[in-house]
């Protein structure tokens, strides 16, 4: 099973410490704040009050046994990039880091990063489309360009087979799978009939998706 390790508990390392542990991964927490510590101790596998960036502290607590490490350090952002230049130094397989603004994720890239995430403002991408699209429920981004989405059939489809909605050529997206009562029907046929609740696996350019999420 995956192990991670996660350094800086603030906001968004504490909240996904915690998920993971909810996930049932083990999970290493590191961080220099006493009360951060003392908050999460009972939570991860481990909480280990330290700081990273002190001689001989990654080493000893065998970060590189890690199968991912995660720097979720963001206001000190020299911090940051010193922690994540050790950890690719180290050996770590995996480090994932969060970044605060597009410099400082560059930079995160270039010292070796391996995924950089930009939280605030991912989060107020998918806050914004959330807004403006009733229908869509969770979304994935498999590529800069190609998404995956879940969202709630469309009105104007409700009563009609795939082929009558006709999405591929209309739209430019493909049904992958319709979640229907908790139930999956995985690549469904062209005389299939949507149906009220009926939730859509959707996949395709996220261009072409922000068109079709948003057709009433
Ligand atoms: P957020 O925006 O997610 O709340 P913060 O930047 O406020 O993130 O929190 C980062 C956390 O990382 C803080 O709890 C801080 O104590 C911790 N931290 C910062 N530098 C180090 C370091 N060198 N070693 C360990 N923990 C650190």
């Amino acid at each position: 099973m995956k192990q991670f390790a996660v350094i800086g508990l603030g906001r968004f390392g504490s909240s996904l410490a915690r998920t993971l542990i909810r996930m049932g991964y083990e999970v290493l927490a590191i961080d220099t704040n006493e009360a951060n510590i003392n908050n999460m101790a009972d939570v991860v596998t481990h909480a280990v009050q330290a700081n990273a960036l002190e001689d001989g502290v990654l080493k000893s607590l065998g970060i590189r046994n890690f199968d991912v490490v995660i720097v979720a350090i963001g206001q000190d952002i020299q911090s940051s990039i010193l922690v994540t230049v050790m950890l690719k130094e180290i050996g770590v397989k995996k480090v994932v880091a969060k970044a605060t603004n597009e410099l400082h994720g560059k930079v995160l890239e270039r010292v070796g990063a391996d995924i950089v995430v930009f939280p605030e403002r991912d989060m107020g991408e998918r806050v914004a489309r959330w807004l403006v699209s009733r229908n869509i429920i969770d979304q994935i981004n498999l590529s800069p360009d190609y998404s995956l989405i879940e969202m709630a059939t469309p009105e104007k489809f409700l009563g009609k087979t795939l082929q009558e909605a006709d999405l591929r050529k209309k739209y430019g997206v493909t049904v992958l799978a319709i979640r229907r009562n908790g139930e999956f029907i995985i690549s469904p046929g062209a005389r299939q009939v949507l149906e009220k609740n009926d939730i859509l696996i959707v996949i395709g350019q996220n261009e072409k998706l922000k068109l079709f999420e948003t057709t009433d």
